[in-house]
């Protein structure tokens, strides 16, 4: 059950992967002039950088590869303390860990995104950089999140990995920070399998993203090259199999949004008047739409609802809450001064209580590991949305009788 790319993969995918498997031609490297060679990861992210518009794009092999590339690029590593929400896919968390920095959990509000006031709060003379998450498709308070950036000078890395194709303000997210991460993992809103992308307006970050996601080099050698690298790297590159996919999948996306955005508004009016819950706030249209968030007026409600429809709370959704990330939970960081970083279970309690109310329904992402196993999917008709909406609305008539 993933998202709505991997519902959509068609004759398109299997045209442009084809081209791959009859030229032989694998590895994203080759000679300008080979016939063999179908340049199907430049393609991808030169596209990629066009729909986004941003002057730069950089293919790799994941989403949390695409985040490290970001943090390397930028030179974030020990003794560096980056914000990032305690509500987001552990792999936002683990990247800054990999990295050698210091994840500082931040609350989220309502919109589900990181809270702009406490990012404030969590500001210490550490602070090199911020992350937020475009969380659930939709896009962060990035207004609030700029004017902190720059009134402390802090980098801001957009984790789009549940967001492609969002707009914030009319600006495609992950162009607004200084660079922005995507992924193409199954369940996201396009999908290669696996697969990511870094963007940036930036050249110098380009290329320090290039030279860590391959062995140092500068962006699209030729050969083997040596005398040239500043970088220590590791190779996540992505090959033209995956580039194949990535690149149809790339023209599906605003097809894809725009489907999900008309099934979503759909559901919404179906469920407008309905008593018990409201909406999560949604920062700007041009999100994904590929959730519902339903805020209910209390835990109680919130649990009774999710059991008779056979699903969760977001609280206990999973692994995309801190508070169920074990590996995180049993991580400690003593300073030279003394100070201790410390995660413990319950201390973001504005969160906790935000997800312990929330419930997701599935429009284009159907995963119950993100609590969206009930809902309706990119293929759904009319009379599905209406079967799901009168589902809902008869549960939570029953629950408050
Ligand atoms: C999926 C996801 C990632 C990681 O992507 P992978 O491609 O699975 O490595 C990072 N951050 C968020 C918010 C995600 O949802």
């Amino acid at each position: 059950m993933p998202g709505p790319g991997a519902y959509l993969i068609g004759e398109e995918e299997k045209k442009e992967l084809m081209d791959v498997i009859e030229s032989g031609h694998f590895f994203r490297y080759g000679a300008e002039n080979d016939p063999k060679f179908q340049k199907k990861v430049v393609q991808f992210e030169k596209e990629f950088a066009n729909y986004t518009e941003t002057k730069y794009a950089l293919a790799v092999s994941s989403g949390t590869g695409a985040l490290m590339s970001c943090l390397a690029a930028l030179n974030i590593g020990p003794d560096d303390e980056v914000i990032v929400p305690g509500y987001t896919f552990i792999a936002s968390i683990s990247s800054i860990i990999l990295s050698g920095a210091i994840p500082v959990l931040a609350e989220i509000d309502e919109s589900l995104t990181i809270d702009p006031d406490d990012i404030r709060r969590k500001i210490t003379k550490r602070t090199k950089a911020i992350m937020p998450v475009h969380m659930l498709g939709n896009p962060c308070d990035m207004d609030r999140i700029m004017e902190i950036a720059r009134e402390f000078r802090l980098f801001v890395i957009e984790d789009c990995c549940q967001a492609a194709g969002a707009a914030y303000k009319w600006r495609k997210v992950g162009s607004i920070g200084h660079m922005g991460a995507f992924s193409l993992n199954n369940f996201k809103t396009i999908t290669s399998g696996d697969g990511g992308m870094v963007i940036t307006n930036d050249e110098f970050y380009y290329e320090r993203a290039f030279g860590f996601h391959d062995q140092g080099h500068k962006p699209n050698r030729t050969g083997v090259e040596v005398g040239n690298r500043s970088i220590i790297g590791m190779n996540m590159r992505m090959n033209e199999l995956t580039g194949a996919v990535a690149l149809a999948q790339t023209r599906k996306l605003d097809m894809i949004l725009a489907a999900l955005r008309e099934k979503k508004a759909k559901m919404k009016l179906e469920l407008q008047n309905t008593p018990g819950f409201q909406f999560r706030k949604i920062n700007d249209p041009m999100e994904c739409a590929t959730l519902l968030t339903l805020l209910f007026d209390s835990k109680e409600i919130a649990d009774r609802f999710a059991e008779r429809i056979g699903t969760k709370t977001l609280a206990h959704s999973g692994w995309h809450v801190y508070n169920n990330m074990e590996q995180l939970l049993a991580k400690k960081y003593e300073f030279n001064n003394g100070e201790v970083m410390e995660y413990r279970k319950h201390m973001l309690p504005k969160t906790d209580g935000i997800l312990e109310r929330a419930i997701n329904i599935s429009i284009g992402v159907v995963d119950s590991g993100l609590g969206a196993g009930y809902g309706i999917n990119i293929h759904s008709s009319d009379q599905d949305i209406q079967a799901v909406a009168d589902n809902i609305k008869k549960t939570i008539n029953e629950i408050l009788a």
